[in-house]
């Protein structure tokens, strides 16, 4: 009990702490931005360096907003969205990091339009969260597989597949731990927080893993929670 109290204590400060940075990190690039934008009328001659420096600033800031959503507690606002849409804004966000790793994105979407009653953000950090996990865990060159398909009559599952190391059983159990990481730069917060997000949506996220071989992440959602017939089987997390 003490143990919990003790994560949770850390969780808050360390969530307070990277908004605090992400915070930081926004107010001098915004004015960065704009002296770029006025060196960039009264130069001439250097208009691609110019434009180079506009859209890495432009990806350091959309990486800080992805942070400011991670940590930041925020006002939900559960609506109807597609999630194919979120899952094509993740893929977009994360393609250079995938790049840097020489790893290939496939997607197999069921259809292009797919709106579920969901936080459409949160739902975005989850798919970050599996996804970078799975770029992280692979070599060089080989494959993540997503697919989007109807689950029975009232769900959506997407599915996150990479050919990484695989997670051995008794492994398994301990995904979604608070601080379980097998890495050394690891926080062990990214499946935690997106379990307890899927939980909150009334979804459920399970994985099947063969070691050596790769792991598959299912997210399966209700299209939409209001309705309340919605019952998983008991092991559910
Ligand atoms: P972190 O990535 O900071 O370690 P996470 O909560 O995202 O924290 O993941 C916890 C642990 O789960 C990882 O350290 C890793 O051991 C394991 N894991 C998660 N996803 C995968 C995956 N796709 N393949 C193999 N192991 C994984
Ligand atoms: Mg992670």
């Amino acid at each position: 009990m003490e143990d919990q109290l003790r994560k949770s204590d850390m969780l808050n400060v360390i969530g307070e702490l990277a908004a605090g940075i992400a915070h930081e990190i926004r107010n001098p690039m915004t004015s960065l931005k704009g002296f770029i934008q006025l060196l960039k009328g009264s130069v001439d001659g250097y208009s691609m360096y110019f434009n180079i420096i506009m859209a890495e600033l432009e990806r350091i800031e959309s990486i800080v907003n992805e942070f400011l959503v991670l940590s930041k507690p925020q006002v939900v606002h559960y609506k109807m969205f597609n999630v194919v849409q979120i899952m094509k804004e993740t893929i977009e966000l994360l393609h250079p990091q995938a790049m840097m790793e020489n790893i290939q994105i496939r997607t197999d979407f069921e259809v292009e339009n797919f709106p579920i009653y969901c936080e459409p953000n949160q739902i975005k950090q989850v798919f970050i969260n599996i996804i970078k996990n799975a770029i992280e865990v692979m070599p060089k060159g080989r494959f993540i597989t997503i697919t989007i398909s109807r689950l029975k009559k009232h769900f959506v599952k997407v599915s996150i597949q990479d050919e990484g190391s695989g997670i051995s059983k008794d492994k398994i159990k301990k995904l979604g731990q608070p601080f379980y990481t097998t890495k050394e730069r690891g926080t062990g917060l990214g499946l935690m927080i997106s379990y307890k997000i899927i939980k909150e949506h009334g979804g459920k996220i399970e994985v099947e893993s063969e070691l050596g071989k790769g792991t598959v992440f299912h997210v399966m959602l209700p299209i939409d929670k209001r309705r309340k017939k919605i019952q998983w089987s008991p092991q559910t997390k």
